[in-house]
């Protein structure tokens, strides 16, 4: 799932060579040489949710700690939307994400806040704010890859979950750039 790339990065991270030479330019550019073999064609963007209430609230910092702690580099979406409406990267769309099993070398990942509802039943959530950007980001992905399908995470193969608690695939069906 994830990629060697990073653990190059990591691993020259303000290093220097005999030469004085700083190791990380170097370590960027060959980063960037794996990334990019890696992510070949954007085929889909999923939108995600973070399956958390109301009541809480969910920074991108958050959501990095967590994947972190699963083992993952950082975060495993390319982009975050929280309730208010704003607009977060995660992680660059050079590289694969991490986020729907057996599909992250060909998708975009999208998250918003929330996907729970007050009886702690799955929802959509969504503030109208929230829609807008999401509507905003996904079209502005489109126009990066328009052969992209924006399907919901649920809408893959072996997903017994149900974010991201809307039809995604429904919803955004039409849309175009
Ligand atoms: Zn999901």
């Amino acid at each position: 799932m994830e990629n060697g790339a990073t653990i190059l990065h990591l691993r020259f991270y303000s290093s220097t060579d005999c030469f004085g030479n700083n190791l990380m330019h170097w370590s960027r550019t060959i980063q960037l040489l794996l990334t990019v073999s890696k992510m070949k064609e954007v085929r889909y963007i999923v939108v995600h949710c973070t399956a958390t209430p109301l009541s809480q609230r969910v920074s991108v910092s958050d959501i990095d700690r967590w994947h972190k702690a699963q083992g993952w580099s950082g975060i495993g979406y390319h982009w975050y939307i929280d309730r208010d409406g704003h607009i977060f990267p995660g992680r660059p769309e050079t590289q694969a994400g991490a986020h729907v099993v057996g599909f992250n070398n060909h998708s975009i990942g999208v998250c918003y806040e929330g996907g729970i509802n007050e009886k702690g039943q799955d929802d959509d959530t969504r503030t109208e704010k929230q829609k807008i950007a999401l509507l905003f980001v996904l079209k502005d992905l489109k126009k990066s890859y328009p052969n992209a399908i924006i399907l919901g995470h649920r809408d893959f193969p072996n997903v017994h979950k149900s974010c991201p608690c809307f039809d995604a695939k429904k919803e955004y069906a039409d849309l175009f750039c």
